[in-house]
């Protein structure tokens, strides 16, 4: 699958360089590390500056310190969605191909060729739960997204909720969930998908809009009351709002597939970052 955003995620990072004249002007602004969005206001550390005076200097986000601030005068939209994107292009180093888990190690796969994954973090609880996020680009072609837990011993009981599916594993004193960002059956999401032995697979089509899919693992010794905690801990729900697609990502979808492609790409060869 092409992916036709990868330049923006490129061209975007000019922006992240030099840029203390641009923050002269009140703007939103995001971290392509920490992902975090703020006012340019909050930013109060510059470097690569000469003196205060200095109007070259470059950003550093004030909740991880690092060179990696954006802001939307670039034309860029500072959303999670795109931020991570972003991490994606300049970070990828700490993406993740599996995770590893007590009843096996699980992956995606994108058309049956596997995947890395752009983010992962784990919550401690009192059991372990694992969120992976998966940015999908969309081309508007057809694709299948593909979690499954590489155990062929084990066979799981899928489950539907509100916008998850869920699949309860258990088995040598574990029980483990697999939860994904989806509504099998139903036209409440823009994909779809079915269980299939050991996982889950999403289907998209050409109705189907970049965003974020994400997916949650939790796991813990198997008894009635842990069942029920490690399914409401792999639920990823929550995290999967916070990277909804916004109307600044389909106002900037809109504008790069008209024209605004060419001239970002026209910036970054000049900018010689390349
Ligand atoms: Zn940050």
């Amino acid at each position: 699958m092409k992916n036709i955003y990868k330049d923006a995620y490129n061209a975007a990072h000019v922006f992240s360089m030099y840029n203390k004249k641009s923050f002269s002007i009140s703007q939103r602004c995001g971290c392509f590390y920490c992902l975090k969005t703020f006012s340019s206001d909050e930013i109060d550390e510059y470097v690569d500056e000469k003196d205060e005076n200095d109007e070259n200097g470059t950003a550093l986000c004030p909740y991880c310190d690092i060179d990696s601030v954006i802001g939307e005068a670039s034309g860029y939209p500072p959303t999670r969605l795109f931020l991570l994107g972003m991490y994606d292009s300049w970070f990828s180093m700490r993406g993740r191909e599996d995770v590893q888990t007590p009843l096996g190690k699980v992956r995606l796969f994108l058309d049956g060729r596997p995947e890395r994954f752009s983010y992962c973090f784990e919550e401690k609880q009192n059991n372990q739960t694992v969120r992976m996020l998966y940015l999908y680009d969309s081309d508007h072609q057809e694709h299948t997204l593909k979690i499954q837990i590489q155990n062929q011993t084990v066979t799981g009981h899928g489950e539907s909720g509100n916008d998850v599916e869920t699949l309860s594993l258990h088995d040598q004193g574990i029980c483990e969930t697999l939860a994904c960002t989806a509504s099998f059956g139903t036209e409440r999401l823009d994909y779809q998908g079915n269980y299939i032995p050991n996982g889950m697979k999403l289907l998209m089509d050409e109705k189907t809009e970049r965003q974020v899919f994400c997916f949650g693992i939790s796991w813990d010794e198997d008894s009635e009351r842990n069942r029920i905690l490690v399914k409401q801990a792999a639920d990823p729900i929550q995290t999967w709002k916070q990277y909804r697609r916004t109307d600044a990502d389909e106002q900037f979808e809109e504008k790069w597939n008209h024209g605004f492609r060419e001239k970002a790409l026209e910036e970054y060869r000049k900018s010689d970052r390349i």
